[in-house]
């Protein structure tokens, strides 16, 4: 029999606001525990929540990207439950009415996600096991830090359609500048919810969940094994159990955490310390005009403007602040595909080599734009321009006064070259002979000589110009 893979996914994503959802503590990541807290986030009796407002216009633009209905009424949730983690023993979510609904994700290739809802709620603390110690503590740093989070339909059928989705997902927020999606933070993790069933069937299996994963690469091998599991229990004849899994990632296996059949009762009421929240008409609408152009977008209007690549247009809005800086330094007047090319060899190799993200780069677009303009006109060639860019792309220094100093402009002056040339063959007796007799590769000897002696600065047209003048 041949079994079909039924994937839901739950991703909570971490919003780039400064402080809290409901107090005014930093979400900055790290710090030593418990330095980034207050009586607010650590839920001491008497306190009170204060909406922040950034959390509401952050959450709203990630729903309109994900083609949501914004819910103008909505409000928040208590989710009561007893962890170590969880101070204030409850969790403000939103459970009833969520701030989004209904949604569409388009994955390529003909596939599209539906978007179940999307809801605001607080982040919870952090507890670090000490197995030398045999000690767990808690860090409540993390408490309060504002997260969305993101329920699909059961939609997807395969790893790769869920990565597609993950990466989409990552792209669209990293461009609103909802989130920094940092795997490695946990800024954007992910609970996958798992089924199996004969295909061609329409019921959905019994699932089981799988949660927190925090890599591609632990999705993809979790989502692997667990079908599986899945469909070697069937075929023997026994059944799934609908159960919490934990994906180990040094046994590449998942075991069981809890079972959803006793599950907990979270015993949700109306949070009564948030009042309701209504959005605005116009608030919407102001949203809307001011959604940024995503990278999708980007990359068809690159194609059909400039001609560029799709391989290209990939590369270049892979980082948001990459497309930001191309996009300047064409509307400096360098060509569209001279300006890829720098961008996509030597600006991603230079970041790669000082282990930056483009964003956190110095190097400005007037710079580059000079740089291009220099060679485009001449004054450089492409060689010395590299050169050129390697010394100056961590500082953004100047690029003429840098050429000035280092004496690097491109020899046009003919009358240096034909001084230059005539040297080179009155030195190069045996390899004229050799040209005369026929054997181009002698010319290329002498042009490189001729180059050799001009310090490798002069123009390539020119020196062979005056040598074929030479020569004949
Ligand atoms: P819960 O509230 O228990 O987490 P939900 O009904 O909200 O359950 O679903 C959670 C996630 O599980 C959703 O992403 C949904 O698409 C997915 N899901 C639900 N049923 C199945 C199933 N049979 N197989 C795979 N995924 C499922
Ligand atoms: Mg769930
Ligand atoms: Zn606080």
């Amino acid at each position: 029999m041949t079994w079909e893979t039924i994937i839901g996914l739950e991703t909570h994503v971490e919003l780039a606001t400064r402080t809290k959802i409901f107090c005014s503590c930093t979400t900055e990541f790290g710090g030593a525990p418990n330095t980034h807290c207050c009586p607010v986030c650590t839920g001491m009796p008497g306190t009170l929540p204060v909406l922040n407002r950034q959390v509401v216009e952050l959450a709203v633009k990630a729903g309109l990207a994900l083609n949501c209905a914004i819910t103008r009424y909505s409000k928040f949730d208590r989710k009561n439950y007893f962890y170590p983690d969880l101070p204030k023993a409850y969790q403000i979510s939103q459970l009833y009415a969520p701030i989004a609904r209904d949604g569409a994700v388009d994955i390529g290739e003909g596939k599209t996600i539906r978007i179940h809802e999307m809801h605001m709620e607080e982040d919870a603390g952090k507890l670090v096991h000490d197995p030398w110690l045999d000690q767990t503590r808690a860090d409540y740093n993390r408490c309060g830090v504002p997260l969305i989070e993101i329920v699909t339909e059961p939609d997807f059928r395969s790893a790769d359609e869920v990565i597609a989705y993950l990466e989409k997902l990552k792209e669209t927020l990293q461009y609103l500048g909802v989130s920094d999606c940092k795997m490695q933070e946990g800024s954007l993790r992910c609970d996958v919810n798992l089924s199996v069933r004969p295909m061609g069937s329409q019921e959905l299996g019994t699932r089981t969940e799988m949660k927190n994963l925090n890599s591609f690469k632990a999705i993809s091998r979790a989502i692997q094994y667990e079908a599986r599991r899945q469909i070697e229990l069937i075929e023997e004849g026994k059944r799934v159990v609908q159960e919490t899994r934990r994906w180990d990632e040094n046994k590449d296996a998942t075991y069981a955490m809890r079972s959803k059949e006793n599950a907990q009762d979270y015993r949700y009421f109306p949070e009564p310390d948030i009042p309701p929240l209504e959005l605005s008409e116009e608030y919407l609408e102001r949203l809307r005009a001011e959604q940024p152009e995503l990278a999708e977008a980007k990359r068809v209007r690159y194609q059909a403007d400039w001609g560029l690549p799709v391989y290209d247009t990939e590369m270049i809005t892979s980082q948001k602040a990459l497309a930001d800086f191309f996009e300047e330094v064409v509307a400096l007047g360098a060509a569209p595909k001279q300006a890829a090319n720098w961008i996509m060899g030597e600006v991603l190799g230079a970041l790669s080599v000082h282990g930056l993200e483009a964003r956190d780069m110095k190097l400005t677009p007037p710079t580059l734009a000079r740089l291009i303009q220099l060679v485009k006109e001449g004054r450089l060639n492409r060689n010395t321009a590299v050169k050129v860019f390697e010394a100056i792309f961590e500082t953004d220094g100047d690029v003429d006064t840098y050429v000035k100093e280092h004496g690097l402009e491109q020899v046009s002056d003919a009358g240096l070259v034909t001084k230059v040339v005539d040297e080179v063959l009155a030195a190069n007796a045996k390899s004229v002979a050799d040209y005369r007799a026929g054997k181009e590769k002698a010319f290329g000897f002498l042009v490189g000589q001729v180059m050799r002696q001009l310090k490798g600065q002069a123009s390539p047209a020119v020196v062979n110009q005056v040598l074929r003048e030479k020569l004949q």
